[in-house]
């Protein structure tokens, strides 16, 4: 007989997988999906199989040393969609596996041997590994009885896995099980120092009063290393306050999976017709098809993938459901909870490899059928998948922002048509993408009320440009109208979501009299500002112009804008509104792992008054007791140099608008803006998104972007700045070389640096490609084999790309 080949993938950055020889005697073991240990170089890897029956290499082919899994780890399908991901994206194979694959199961995972009691009693070499296993007892690795009998034993221990003597087993490494514990400073005393106690408390200390606040704000138990690692406080000022007797330090049990015990909220008992319309549109859909669930906010689009999962269930299939972050969604996850109870594994980021790995195992084996989770959830091995849904489908955070860079909605369209599932987009705010493929693609579906016929918040603008404000508010921009709703609001014991989304750049340049703001002449993209030399430069195409003197529509001196962040406001207000009990949620505050819950179940309880935070504050979130959402700021985003500032802008107003008056009591909205006029504050203070939609769509024709065009973003980045500038420079060239030479439809734009032109030390360039879809597929496989390193330099593809900065 000849001899089998396989090609195996090693979760390695290669762009291609390697051949090795079957062994008959693991033949029957070695299919696609199949996990094997192989050699590379002096090293055993634990590879993927991806392909037998491969033709012979060229070169003498290695064996594959050992096939451990009885049954592909890897579903055959989710193999495919996989497949389809790393051609798409241009990502290495072995890298997209990575990516699919929980870390446990692949990667760092090595072989254990075991002897199983069996006797048999054979000579030789393999006697002499059996006692040496025996006499050791459990489990080894591999490598160590290598290592200790000193000779490479697969061979052997393949023949006495055959003759059932042993087991092989693939395991995640040792997951770190001290991590049981955490020493966390808790605050002491029931009743929090007021405002004017605490000027004394911390008169001669403002760094203890800080390290204070931040504990109260992340909900008053804090691990000790999140204060001294990312917040950055000394140790010493942790032992001061615990001196004074303001905070305990002890160790409490790690927070593993906070949902685990988190009460399960029981659906309601039944469906609207608008919702049970929306359903029978998803069971009408074919195998394989999609639809987009376009529902108001508030409209009741949660009980609609309930059901479509609940009935999923009932026909003996599977279920996916994506929310763009776990932890920002707790509500969504304790309904689904509430549904479906044991039948649901709950991915989230806090499980350890060895829990992920587990999680994985039991939607494999089909003992969980629903998998909730973020981004990676999409590649769930949920048995005979029947349904995926992700719920906001608008959301950036379904990009992975990583080589493989794909977005979850594409790789859940590919894999539902792959496994005959269908496919549920949800949104208040479908992106332009996602509606321009309704009606041939995707079926659109509505849900045009809120449940109850409850109805929208009325929204204000308030432009600020004109607008009383409040003495003393400086740069803030605090008007009189602003204040006396949350003042208002804070009488009648209801409570205020408070939005500043403020990023850390805002460096294009506006007027701060007028509200004008300079873009480029070619790109209709907002000017960045460049300190050294000085100067306004567009990051799309490179254009530039001086810094003009005054403002060239009214003539003021311009000012450059400074911008204010949450910190700032949150002071202004403690101090403005002393008896509110405040909480901020932003990246400051939230980078432990559960303190947005936290965070939203103090909201939840009552027990917080005034939430101030950013764009995580804007998403999902069911508190009837909300009645007011001031947006303090709306033109943050307005003006960043990236096409979608405007479709951000509306999605970000129209979410935090519709987390007003979602309970009887209803609820108003207030814009503060320099631009009343802007489309995207107009349509969001309607509640009109196909109004928005319209308007966006027609601007995306000329200059083209997505939807009238597909985009690859080129990244090139680098230690030294001259070199990534000529990197740049060579892949445009040769973009433009390509395009001729096979005579493309395609455009190709810069070298320009990117508006964040340093990242971590790295200095970053882009070259962005626009054409259709086909032609940019072409050119992305060309690319990734051509033209991802060289001397420090990177390349990075970015197909698709959510954002240009
Ligand atoms: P959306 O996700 O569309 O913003 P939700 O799914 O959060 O809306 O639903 C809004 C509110 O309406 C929730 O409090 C939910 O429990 C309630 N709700 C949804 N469907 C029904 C129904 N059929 N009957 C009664 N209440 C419902
Ligand atoms: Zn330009």
């Amino acid at each position: 007989m000849s001899d089998r080949f396989a090609q195996v993938a090693l979760p390695l950055p290669l762009a291609s997988s390697y051949t090795y020889r079957i062994p008959e005697t693991l033949g029957d073991r070695v299919a696609p999906g199949a996990r094997v240990v192989v050699p590379v170089r002096q090293r055993e890897l634990v590879g993927l199989v991806v392909a037998v029956d491969a033709p012979a290499p060229q070169s003498a082919a290695r064996d594959i040393l050992a096939a451990p899994d009885p049954e592909p780890a890897l579903p055959v399908k989710l193999l495919a969609a996989v497949e389809w991901m790393a051609g798409y994206y241009g990502a290495p194979l072995g890298l997209a596996l990575k990516a699919a694959l929980p870390g446990g199961m692949w990667g760092a995972s090595r072989v254990l041997v075991l002897p199983t009691g069996v006797t048999v009693s054979p000579g030789g070499l393999a006697g002499e590994v059996l006692d040496w296993l025996v006499r050791r007892g459990g489990a080894v690795p591999v490598s160590t009885a290598t290592r200790a009998l000193r000779r490479p034993l697969w061979e052997v221990l393949d023949r006495l896995a055959r003759v059932g003597a042993v087991a092989l087993r693939v395991e995640p490494p040792e997951t770190d099980a001290d991590a049981a514990t955490e020493r966390v400073a808790t605050l002491t005393g029931s009743e929090p120092p007021t405002l004017l106690e605490r000027r004394g408390l911390f008169r001669r200390s403002p760094v203890q009063r800080r390290l204070y606040d931040t504990i109260e704000r992340l909900g008053g138990v804090v691990q000790v290393g999140h204060l001294t690692g990312q917040l950055g406080f000394k140790a010493a000022v942790l032992r001061s306050l615990e001196q004074r007797g303001l905070i305990r330090i002890h160790l409490a049990e790690r927070v593993r999976d906070p949902f685990a015990n988190s009460p399960a909220s029981p659906p309601p008992e039944s469906l609207t017709s608008a919702q049970a319309d929306a359903l029978a549109g998803i069971e009408g859909l074919d195998p394989g098809a999609g639809a987009v669930l376009f529902g108001v906010t508030g409209s009741g689009k949660t009980l609609v993938y309930l059901e479509a999962a609940r009935r999923a269930l009932a026909n003996g299939r599977g279920a996916i459901v994506l929310v763009p972050e776990i932890a920002l969604t707790p509500q969504t996850v304790s309904r689904l909870r509430g549904a479906f109870g044991d039948e649901i594994a709950v991915l989230h980021s806090a499980l350890s490899d060895g829990e992920r790995a587990d999680a994985w195992r039991m939607l494999r084996r089909g003992e969980r059928r629903v998998a909730v989770g973020a981004r990676s959830a999409v590649f769930a091995p949920v048995h005979d998948l029947g349904l995926i849904v992700l719920d906001e489908e608008h959301e950036t955070s379904y990009k992975n922002g990583e080589t493989p860079r794909y977005h979850a909605r594409d790789v859940a369209e590919v894999r539902a048509r792959i496994e005959g599932a269908r496919l549920v987009l949800g949104s208040a705010t479908p992106s332009l993408e996602t509606m321009a493929r309704t009606p041939d693609r995707l079926r659109l579906l509505r849900l045009p009320e809120r449940i109850g016929a409850r109805p929208m918040p009325a929204v204000e603008l308030i432009d600020l440009r004109v607008a009383p404000r409040v003495a003393g508010t400086g740069s803030i921009g605090w008007s009189e109208a602003l204040d006396a709703a949350v003042l208002a609001t804070l009488a009648h014991r209801e409570q205020v979501l408070l939005l500043l989304n403020r990023r850390g750049f805002a460096a294009f340049l506006q007027c701060a009299d007028c509200g004008e703001v300079w873009q480029c002449p070619r790109c209709t993209i907002s000017l960045t500002v460049h300190q050294s030399p000085p100067g306004l430069r567009c990051h799309y195409c490179g254009h530039q112009e001086p810094l003009p003197p005054t403002c060239r529509a009214c003539g003021h001196p311009v000012h450059q804008m400074r911008g204010f962040g949450t910190q700032q406001l949150e002071r202004l207000l403690a101090e403005r509104y002393p008896d509110a009990r405040l909480a901020r949620m932003d990246l400051d505050t939230t980078s432990t792992k559960w303190s947005h819950q936290r965070i939203l179940a103090l909201v939840e309880a009552g027990d917080v008054d005034l939430l101030i935070g950013t764009q995580m504050i804007a998403k999902g979130l069911d508190f009837p007791n909300v009645t007011l959402v001031g947006v303090v700021d709306a033109d943050t985003g307005l003006y960043l140099p990236d096409f979608r500032s405007a479709e951000r802008t509306f999605q970000l107003l129209a979410q935090v608008a519709g987390r007003a008056g979602r309970g009887p009591k209803g609820g108003r909205v207030l814009i503060q803006t320099r631009h009343p006029a802007h489309h995207a504050l107009i349509w969001a203070a309607r509640h009109d998104t196909e109004g928005f939609l319209r308007e966006e769509s027609a601007l995306r024709e000329s200059p083209a972007y997505p939807p009238a065009t597909r985009l690859v973003n080129l990244v090139v980045s680098g230690a030294v700045e001259g070199e990534v500038g000529g990197r740049a420079a060579e892949v445009a060239e040769w973009c433009v070389a390509l395009a001729e030479k096979r005579a493309l439809p395609m455009e190709v734009l810069g070298p320009a640096p990117c508006p964040l032109a340093r990242i971590k030390e790295r200095w970053r360039w882009h070259v962005l490609l626009k054409g259709p879809s086909r032609v940019l597929g072409l050119v992305v496989r060309y690319a990734a084999r051509r033209l991802p390193r060289r001397d420090g330099v990177r390349v990075v593809i970015d197909r698709d790309p959510v954002t240009l900065l």
